[in-house]
């Protein structure tokens, strides 16, 4: 007979942690350091500060092995980018000169020299800095910043474990570099790449540590077997050196399917995998390459990027079958908490009935460390007890069920979907009654927010004004808006916007069902933080939301002025999101009440209405099996919204660049008579793809690239405009600019606007 296995020890970890501090001291510093208020030396001391009492609050929350290197002034695929040496040459003497304002340089660029690129973090709302690498770059390892981290912590008397961005991630994240050839593959540079991360792990283990984590969300997509076999080699060389801490791979965001067996069978010590979500599919997985005998493995159960309390037992359940997996099992969130605000406890506005069903990054720290002595001690009855009662609450709550906005959704058809008409008879009735010259010139929404604007708002804030006297000031705004849009000639107006703090918070502001904190800070990039929204619960419009404005506007002109809203897809994606339902569900209910919005619009006589979905693309998930479900309910959230209106209504979109190929098809579905997208910069090159792939609705690809502080000149934009009429025949092509001008100025946005009119004049006299 054989004794009852001793009870493993189970311990909570976390991958990373807010990094801007309780009172966003973190941005104060950097951003008065780039104002010159602050010097180097205070800027390093208020960042140190800042990771000694993060690390002090985990290890008293208990965290027994605190995180460092997480910790980054901008960015941590830039910080990855100094590690490995490979500062873009445009940056180099700077950077030499003086690593930390080369340090952000490279982040914001400097003069005349240009920044790296920033793009979207896997499918998060955080944008890292892409690297540029090359045929010619050549890798140094530069420990000092993860060394002196993990120096700090050790001194701090902590256990540490530094975490940098793996290998395989880091060139599949990077981008040729100018220079080098289009095609180039970074993912070439691997063997390059690999004796610089033997370097930094002997360096890390020197410096004190036992454990170091390479994080690999890269190898939660679709893989390749080049990346694969990338992958395999990559780790069998690190895991080879003799002289090097223990690894422990983290994935996270999705499942690693074909990168499992591959890392479970590597001789790495430890794998963290996601359990949430698209993710939970890893456990099964898990399961049947018959876990990580020997390894350590990282459970990541509780949702690292959502706002929700955790179901405890059902996390016990899980973490239950996977005892028996892994020599050792530790409890984490499923990603680093650098994508959830700090502490809900600070939120005194919040109904303390709701304000329970939340959990930040401390209130998360709190539920991996119950679980995990509820993995070995079993004393947790009080939390269970706690957690049970607030998870019955929130499904109870009228918030979360409003039995009106579920019966109507249950009650919507495909019909309801649908436009009554196809677009070759709507676009015809739109012309009848619109009477639009040929290369119709129009705007995307917002015109410059103007300082004036800002002190306005932050005035009735602080109750120095009333309401009455900020509605003047927007319909003065308002007012000159439309003067000005006549004057340089559009045909078809805005309003511009002025009331809209934000395209996502001005909508959740007037929704049921939304929630907003009052510190729910998450970074965005850099020293931008945002403070997305919570859809909580059932989603309704209680009153309209924008028809005074745009009536407003509409009765100082006789051209048409075009209603202006957010699309279904942008306001969840741009919030966080409830996870008691399928996502599609509240699209639905966020389409409905758009839905009514769009039909007040059209009562109130409105003509053309533009519903934007920049977040179409960006919100698509990581595995191609997945897209297909999601943009079925994404477009036909959109049509919900769109459809219900009169064939010689004009529904218009609006998306900014995207690597659109794969959704071109699920552009087609939205049905919308006319798409605008950026296009400047890329020459039209989204107006060829959009022929090639025989779209056939009316298009707007953008001539003036908004984000260039400058004004093109009208041979610049009349050169556009014939590119465009290569790709898009002049009976279906609109003029207008990239993107909303509310981050320009009107010195920038005017004599642009003027020119743009003067060039599409031309251009259709010659037509
Ligand atoms: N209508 C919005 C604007 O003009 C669109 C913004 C966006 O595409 N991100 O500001
Ligand atoms: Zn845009």
């Amino acid at each position: 007979m054989t004794g009852p296995s001793p009870t493993p020890q189970v311990r909570a970890t976390v991958h990373g942690w807010p990094r801007q501090g309780p009172s966003r001291e973190l941005k104060k510093a950097i951003e008065g350091y780039w104002a010159g208020r602050v010097t180097d030396d205070q800027l390093r001391t208020t960042a140190a500060d800042l990771r000694r009492d993060a690390w002090r609050w985990l290890a008293d929350a208990g965290i027994s092995e605190v995180p460092t290197g997480d910790f980054s002034l901008y960015d941590h695929v830039l910080d990855a980018v100094v590690m490995t040496g490979a500062v873009p040459a445009r940056h180099r003497l700077a950077f030499d000169a003086d690593p930390l304002d080369g340090y952000f340089a490279m982040a914001r660029g400097a003069d005349t020299v240009a920044p790296l690129e920033m793009t979207k973090w896997f499918d998060t709302n955080y944008h890292y800095l892409v690297p540029e690498l090359g045929p010619d770059t050549v890798f140094t390892a530069d420990a000092r910043v993860p060394v002196g981290q993990l120096r700090e912590a050790v001194a701090l008397g902590h256990t540490a474990r530094p975490v940098l961005v793996g290998p395989i991630t880091f060139l599949l994240l990077s981008k040729p570099a100018p220079g080098a050839p289009a095609d180039f593959q970074p993912l070439t540079l691997l063997d390059r790449l690999l004796p610089v991360y033997a370097e930094l792990l002997a360096d890390l283990r020197a410096a004190g540590a036992s454990w170091i984590q390479l994080d690999e969300p890269a190898l939660v997509q679709d893989l390749s077997p080049a990346v694969l076999n990338a992958t395999a080699r990559a780790y069998r060389d690190l895991t080879s050196l003799t002289d090097r801490p223990q690894l422990l791979v983290a994935s996270y965001f999705d499942r690693l399917g074909e990168a499992l067996p591959v890392l479970a069978r590597s001789a790495v010590e430890g794998l963290a995998m996601d359990s949430t979500g698209p993710a939970a599919a890893n456990l099964d997985a898990l399961a049947s390459v018959g876990g990580l005998p020997g390894k350590r493995l990282v459970a990541g159960v509780v949702d690292g990027r959502n706002v929700w309390i955790n179901d405890l037992e059902r996390s016990l359940a899980t973490l239950a079958t996977l005892l028996g997996l892994a020599e050792r099992v530790d409890v984490a969130p499923s990603c680093s908490l650098l994508h959830v605000p700090l502490d809900v406890a600070v939120e005194r506005d919040l109904d303390p009935q709701v304000a329970r069903w939340l959990a930040f990054a401390r209130q998360k720290t709190a539920e991996v460390v119950t679980l995990a002595r509820g993995l070995t001690e079993g004393s947790i009855a009080p939390q269970l007890a706690a957690n049970r009662a607030a998870l019955a609450s929130r499904a109870a709550s009228s918030l979360t069920r409003d039995p009106a906005v579920r019966a109507r959704c249950a009650a919507v058809t495909p019909e309801d979907a649908r436009r009554s008409k196809p677009f070759a008879e709507r676009s015809a009735a739109q012309q009848a009654r619109l009477q639009l010259p040929p290369l119709p010139t129009t705007s995307i929404g917002s015109f410059p927010q103007t300082r004036e604007l800002r002190l306005a708002r932050a005035d009735l804030r602080a109750g120095r004004i009333n309401e009455a006297a900020y509605e003047e000031r927007i319909r003065a705004e308002i007012h000159d808006t439309i003067a000005f849009q006549e004057k340089a000639g559009l045909d078809v107006l805005v309003h511009g916007e002025p009331e809209r703090n934000d395209m996502v918070q001005y909508f959740a502001e007037q929704l049921t069902g939304y929630l907003a904190t009052r510190h729910g800070w998450v970074q965005s990039y850099g020293t931008r933080y945002v403070r997305p929204p919570i859809l909580a619960g059932d989603v309704s419009r209680p009153a309209p939301m924008t028809v005074a404005w745009t009536a407003y506007a509409q009765s100082l002109t006789e051209r048409p002025v075009k209603g202006m809203l957010t699309g279904p897809v942008t306001l969840l994606a741009w919030s966080f999101v409830r996870d008691d339902q399928p996502l599609a569900h509240t699209a639905r209910q966020v389409a409905l009440a758009l839905r009514d919005e769009v039909a007040d619009l059209e009562a109130a006589g409105t003509a053309v209405v533009q519903v934007d979905e920049p977040a179409l693309r960006e919100a698509l998930p990581l595995r191609q099996a997945t897209r297909p479900a999601y943009l079925a309910w994404a477009t036909e959230a959109f049509r919900l919204a769109t459809s219900a209106v009169r064939a010689d209504t004009q529904v218009h979109t609006h998306m900014c660049y995207a690597e659109f190929g794969e959704i071109l098809g699920a552009v087609e579905d939205l049905d919308a008579d006319v798409i605008s997208l950026e296009a400047a910069r890329s020459r039209m090159q989204i107006a060829d793809e959009l022929a090639a792939a025989g779209y056939a609705q009316a298009v707007g690809p953008g001539v003036y690239d908004i984000h260039a502080p400058r004004v093109p000149e009208e041979r610049e934009l009349t050169d556009l405009i014939d590119r465009a009429l290569l790709a898009v025949p002049a009976e279906r092509l609109w003029i207008n600019p990239d993107c909303g001008l509310k981050t320009r100025s009107w010195a920038e946005a005017g004599p642009t606007l003027e020119r743009m009119t003067a060039a599409a004049r031309r251009v259709r006299d010659g037509l």
